[in-house]
């Protein structure tokens, strides 16, 4: 604790009794141009800022440690900290130093409090990205759960409802993970404690936790549309409750522009776990977790961020109903039509650019001229975007779609907003500083919008022209030729002579100021014009101010009005994103129905097409799927590493996918029957820096599959049970294959990849399995892949020349091609005895073989099926071979 002494002032005392209402927060604590940090908060904050940490009063004993950022640049400084998970309060001086004669202390105030989930002032996020803050609320009826979902910086406000029941919890925890939350709000009740299991899945989201009567919808002050604050049992009013009471006690200057709350049932969209996103590559790559490389990526050439967020969202909640799908592909068909008029309607769109962002800067109270201006040019955009839609639907050949699609509706303008924005402000504001509107800070307001000001501005024009005549009439009336006029933003106007010209300094002349080789003078006359000038001047500033504020309050009008046409606009933009995609790349019109079937002809995986195409290659080899519970329910695939397989399910699962965001897909032709869930197992993701082994994750994800699929599901299982022992591992993936196969009402629609090729027998004995594999040809000792499916079980699996391929010594290759031949030689005639799937003993007679090799032998084939060639540097190769050498060495010392 410092000493009294230092602290003992009344602005430390203010500082302190503003600090206590804010102990969880980061204070800014405002003075003049700067923002001060004192205490715990400047010795936490500066070395995160990289700020200096300096103290007040320096040089004393107890002096108080302190770090500031200069008002201008705060914005940044603020965002930081938001992001690393910190609260900070903004304390502004809530009165003028006029205001108090500089008598007294300032009045400071608490105006917003930034969390990590709202950061008020939204300029610089990244465009595509959503800041959410989520509450959860659970119904003491026992109805479920409410989530309410706010992105404050664009106003997007929803809230869903997961049904109480043994499930909900997990519910909840992956509509988190679609969400991605920056901040969650929890209630100090029981159910806070769930956070621990939803906590690991969201990497970066800080917990908040919040009285439980903030809760209480009647407690909101503020009832936005859609919010009804008499349903005290429904848990997504209790939920939204919660976020309002959150908004309004951190930002109470959202008050006036709370948006409106919109209610989405998770049913109505295809559901994709966290790990089906990742395998999939949707909006990051499992490289380096970028964008590059991802289907967002591919799909995303919106004009505008509102466009790029729409299409964002939609791949989040893909459709699950066929009905739905098709209203959004009669849309992009009419943009795919006519690319002329697409490029026309595209142009129309980039100068909105991001509306939704612009109108919650423009509504601040902290607005600036030049904020409010942006949205003007934004929103004088929209009749060109209406023009072009009413031209280009009605050019576009309709024969694709019944009627003009309800989807292409255009926004509708804002003329008379617009026209007062245009008539009011100039072109160009020049810039003025945030929370810093001071007296000089003039000039924003048209010439003619407002008669008086007109008035003031002459008058003080007049005034500053016959100052600036001043310095040539003086320099003759008194002969000195160095005399100049100054002005000095504090001491005003003044007349300065060099020290060596002071003798012919006339009688009249008022010392103001005297510097080292200068002295400065006023007149009577001078006086009085300056304060004419002055108060004008003055007076001019807060017309415009006031002028200003009142633009600020129609805009707030105009709220809701102008988040219906940002959302407008996002629809048409990401409507026209796709139907862009979908001519560059040549893709079709997939059809969606509401059957079971898959039926794909000549599909590819787009993101590896694309990228073998941007390295000249154009050898995509296309692939059929042909899927139906009630038919060919599972495909079976099997075939060597590195063949195509794990592509394959990928664009399988891509191509179902992007037909119910309403894209066109990379195919001959496409037959979706709706799916409500897509599954994946693939590929070993990697989770050991949390603790748990692949083998774990895998079998955990299984079981989720099992558990959860329906016969309207997508199953992808790649690679099951490879984590473990060969024969647990077949075990294993031979009962889940008939789980999947067997269980009545389950069947979902399944491609199983396996490199077990024991499964192939059960293939044959299944009634709806089908095996299938991709074509591989030897080539000498070596092994081509042809990327081809085709009918029936691979029949070998070329490890070996895979491993040649992947630059194994030879003699290991050799060693191995003997051991495998060995190996071959001595199995029972497995391909001979009629196949019994039920009793899989023959590939477990493998125990009892005849020519059972070394245990040496054993170990080293293991750790090569281990071994992935694509995966192993050339280092760790020479040093498994070392160790095999030593293993071998000491089997057979010889
Ligand atoms: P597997 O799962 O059988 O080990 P992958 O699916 O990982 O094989 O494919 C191996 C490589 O082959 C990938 O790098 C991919 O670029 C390429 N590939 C896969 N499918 C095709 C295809 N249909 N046409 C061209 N190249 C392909």
């Amino acid at each position: 604790m410092k000493s009294a002494s230092a602290l003992d002032t009344p602005m430390m005392r203010q500082y302190l009794s503003i600090k206590e209402t804010q102990k969880e927060a980061v204070l800014f604590y405002r003075m003049g141009d700067f923002y001060e940090l004192f205490l715990d908060d400047a010795e936490r904050v500066a070395p995160l800022l990289d700020l200096t940490l300096t103290s007040r009063d320096k040089g004393k004993p107890d002096a108080i440690p302190m770090c500031g950022v200069p008002v201008h640049s705060a914005d940044g400084y603020v965002k930081r900290l938001a992001e690393l998970g910190y609260r900070v309060a903004i304390c502004e001086q809530v009165e003028t130093p006029s205001a108090t004669g500089g008598r007294r202390l300032l009045r400071r105030e608490v105006v917003e409090v930034i969390t990590p989930g709202l950061v008020g002032d939204p300029a610089g996020i990244e465009a595509h990205v959503e800041v959410a803050v989520v509450a959860i609320a659970v119904s003491s009826s026992g109805e479920g759960w409410g989530l309410a979902t706010l992105d404050a910086s664009t106003g997007d406000f929803r809230t869903t409802c997961v049904p109480e029941g043994p499930e909900a919890e997990g519910r909840v925890g992956e509509e988190l993970q679609r969400i991605q939350p920056r901040e969650v709000l929890l209630g100090a009740d029981r159910r806070a404690s769930s956070w621990a299991s939803w906590e690991e899945a969201l990497p970066g989201a800080a917990l908040t936790v919040i009285d439980d009567e903030a809760f209480d919808p009647s407690r909101v002050s503020v009832c936005p549309d859609g919010f009804d604050p008499d349903a005290h049992g429904n848990p997504e009013m209790c939920a939204a409750a919660g976020v309002l009471s959150y908004l309004d006690r951190n930002q109470p200057a959202a008050r006036e522009s709370t948006p409106r709350l919109r209610s989405y049932r998770l049913g109505d969209s295809l559901v994709l776990d966290a790990a089906t996103r990742t395998h999939l590559e949707l909006f990051a790559n499992t490289e380096d977790g970028s964008r590059q490389h991802t289907l967002i990526d591919l799909l995303d050439e919106s004009c505008t961020p509102l466009g790029s967020r729409r299409l964002a969202r939609w791949l989040r909640y893909p459709l699950r109903e066929s009905g739905p799908v098709r209203e959004r592909q009669d849309g992009v068909a009419v943009l795919a039509d006519g690319d002329r008029m697409r490029e026309r309607l595209r142009a129309a769109l980039a100068p909105v650019r991001d509306l939704e962002r612009g109108l919650a800067r423009a509504i601040r109270p902290n607005a600036t001229p030049r904020d409010v201006a942006a949205l003007r040019d934004s929103l004088a955009a929209i009749p060109g975007i209406a023009a072009e839609l009413a031209s280009s639907t009605a050019e576009a050949d309709l024969a694709s779609v019944v009627e003009q699609p309800t989807v292409l509706a255009a926004p509708v303008p804002l003329d008379a907003l617009v026209e007062k924005l245009q008539d009011a402000l100039v072109e160009d504001p020049p810039v003025v500083h945030r929370g810093s509107r001071g007296a000089g800070e003039t000039g924003y307001i048209r010439t003619g919008f407002r008669p008086e000001l007109d008035e003031v501005r002459e008058g003080a024009a007049k005034g500053r022209e016959w100052i600036a005549n001043l310095e040539a009439q003086e320099r003759e009336r008194t002969g000195i030729s160095a005399l100049k006029v100054r002005f000095h933003p504090v001491h005003g106007y003044s007349l300065e002579v060099p020290k060596t010209q002071q003798s012919k300094v006339p009688e009249h002349y008022e010392r103001k100021q005297t510097l080292a080789s200068v002295e400065r003078f006023t007149t009577e006359g001078l006086r009085e014009i300056e304060s004419d000038v002055m108060g004008a001047s003055e007076r001019a500033a807060s017309m415009e101010r006031e002028i200003f504020e009142g633009l600020r309050r129609e805009v707030v009008g105009e709220v809701d009005a102008v988040r219906e046409v940002a959302d407008r606009i996002g629809d048409l933009d990401a409507l026209a994103s796709l139907a862009h995609v979908a001519r560059r790349e040549a893709w079709v019109r997939p059809e969606v129905h509401a059957g079971e079937s898959l039926e794909i002809r000549g599909g590819r995986h787009p993101v590896v097409e694309s990228i073998l195409r941007s390295r000249g290659a154009d050898d995509f080899v296309p692939n059929d799927c042909e899927l139906d519970p009630g038919s060919i329910q599972v495909c079976l695939l099997t075939g060597p590493n590195m063949s195509g397989k794990s592509t394959y399910l990928r664009q399988v699962a891509l191509i179902a996918l992007m037909a119910q965001v309403g894209s066109w897909v990379p195919a001959e032709s496409a037959r979706v029957g709706a799916i409500d869930r897509i599954f994946t197992r693939v590929g070993a993701s990697d989770r050991l820096s949390r603790g748990e082994s692949t083998f774990m994750v895998e079998m955990r994800e299984t079981a989720e599959i099992l558990g959860q699929a329906s016969r309207r599901s997508l199953v992808l299982l790649d690679e099951i049970g490879r984590g473990t022992s060969t024969y647990d591992g077949l075990a294993i993936a031979w009962a889940v294959l008939e789980y999947l196969h067997d269980t009545p009402g389950l069947q979902p629609r399944t491609l199983f990849a396996t490199h077990f090729h024991e499964l192939i027998d059960l293939g044959q004995a299944k009634e709806r399995v089908r095996n299938a594999h991709f074509e591989a040809r030897e080539w000498g000792d070596d092994v081509v892949f042809l990327r081809r499916l085709v009918p029936g079980g691979a029949s070998r699996s070329y490890g070996i020349q895979v491993a040649r391929l992947a630059g194994l010594p030879s003699s290991v290759i050799d060693r191995a091609a003997q051991i495998l031949k060995s190996l071959e030689s001595s199995a029972p005639g497995a391909k001979s005895a009629e196949p019994d799937p039920a009793h899989p003993q023959l590939s477990f007679e493998l125990d009892e073989r005849a020519a059972v090799p070394p245990p040496a032998h054993e170990e080293i084939l293991e750790e090569l099926r281990k071994t992935d060639p694509n995966r192993t540097a050339p280092l760790d190769a020479l040093t498994l071979v070392a160790r095999w050498r030593e293993i071998l060495d000491r089997e057979d010392p010889s």
